[in-house]
């Protein structure tokens, strides 16, 4: 077995894409480090063409504000050298616009832990190729959420408003998710919740 590592999701867990998504489509962001949902209620063509713009953008991915204090920046750093974190995300390459690299910058920015970022649209698959051991694993994706928890993984789900029918959505297909998904309040929650073995 690997070494123990700990896994971070970006988008909706460290950095608030609904600012700068909102932000590219009117000018008038609707999120202030509170992530407020991942539902757009603007035309299917207006969203596809934020994407389009997104995805040719240099800048894009490096503005997005953190979700993290610096403080919790500095356990994050204190984390990654006990144990290694990995960050995982959906983001995808666009346009030669550099996506991993803008990542790679933003966390330099704001002073996070420089481990290995994978892009990947199959976060179980990518854990598994890589052979990871994850001793805790943070996402605010309910579908996501649901998928580590059906697979035993050491599961948490930052807590927002549209994440919060979870247990239920896992009840209705049978399978008993509220005891192990651990919500957490903040990244420091969940950072000190790993670091003492809790979950
Ligand atoms: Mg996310």
């Amino acid at each position: 077995m690997s070494k123990p590592t700990v896994v971070f999701d970006i988008d909706g867990v460290l950095a608030d894409f609904t600012y700068g998504f909102t932000r590219a489509v009117t000018n008038d962001p609707r999120s202030q480090g509170t992530q407020e949902t991942w539902d757009f209620e603007w035309k299917p063509e207006i969203i596809r063409s934020t994407w389009k713009h997104i995805d040719r953008s240099k800048t894009f991915w490096y503005d997005l504000p953190p979700l993290v204090t610096p403080a919790e920046a500095v356990e994050m750093q204190r984390l990654h050298s006990a144990r290694g974190i990995i960050y995982l995300t959906g983001r995808r390459e666009g346009d030669e616009n550099n996506v991993a690299g803008q990542t790679y910058a933003w966390m330099v920015k704001h002073d996070l832990p420089l481990g290995r970022i994978v892009l990947t649209d199959d976060k179980i698959a990518t854990i598994r190729e890589l052979g990871l051991n994850p001793v805790g694993i943070i996402d605010d994706k309910p579908d996501l959420v649901m998928d580590f928890a059906m697979a035993a993984y050491p599961i948490y789900v930052r807590d927002w408003r549209y994440n919060r029918e979870l247990p239920t959505q896992g009840l209705r297909q049978g399978i008993i998710l509220a005891g192990n998904v651990h919500r957490v309040s903040s990244v420091g929650e969940f950072v000190s919740r790993v670091q003492s073995g809790q979950s």
